[in-house]
């Protein structure tokens, strides 16, 4: 799994958990370009300051958003875009992932930790093996193969706004989720 960066972020990814970008070039130059991302001050990691039109595309829930757009404490605790593939699906998930309900009897899944195996889980329940992925976590993991991570965004203090998911899926012709990293 990829390192994560922060220990609270915003996650978006494709809803399609084996989707990566052709070039990962052309995500790049889509956050960009929607001004998502600004510019890069980490070549090798995919670090991006947030960009003009940041908070056009990601919606806070409190009237004053208290977000650090700079690294003022020099410790890197603050808000940028981060883009992350990998070779196989990546299980994002934390200390504060909720337990996951079943997609067949709907039965939330308390001993998820131990169960999920090769990203698949067998629900103690209804005793019916499903890929992780199909289980509802409320938000609270995600699995792929790309990333486009929010830093230092605590889970529920902001959205991504569906015209964001939107033009994403029009973009890469794949539906897009997102969820809340918390370690
Ligand atoms: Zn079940």
């Amino acid at each position: 799994m990829n390192a994560f960066t922060s220990n609270a972020s915003l996650v978006l990814h494709a809803s399609d958990p084996d989707w990566i970008p052709d070039n990962l070039e052309a995500l790049i130059h889509f956050l960009q370009q929607t001004e998502l991302a600004g510019k890069c001050f980490n070549k090798n990691d995919h670090r991006f300051f947030v960009g003009e039109k940041f908070l056009d595309h990601i919606s806070f829930m409190g009237c004053s958003p208290n977000i650090k757009l700079e690294d003022q404490g020099g410790d890197g605790k603050f808000t940028f875009i981060r883009v992350s593939t990998s070779k196989t699906v990546s299980a994002l998930t934390s200390k504060h992932s909720f337990a996951p309900h079943c997609p067949q009897c709907k039965k939330p899944e308390k001993n998820w930790r131990e169960f999920l195996k090769d990203n698949q889980i067998k629900c103690s329940g209804c005793q019916q093996t499903a890929d992780a992925w199909q289980y509802n976590w409320r938000k609270s993991a995600g699995f792929g193969r790309c990333f486009i991570e929010v830093t230092d965004i605590y889970p529920k203090e902001a959205v991504p706004q569906p015209s964001l998911l939107g033009s994403l899926e029009k973009e890469f012709n794949v539906q897009w989720a997102y969820f809340f990293y918390h370690a």
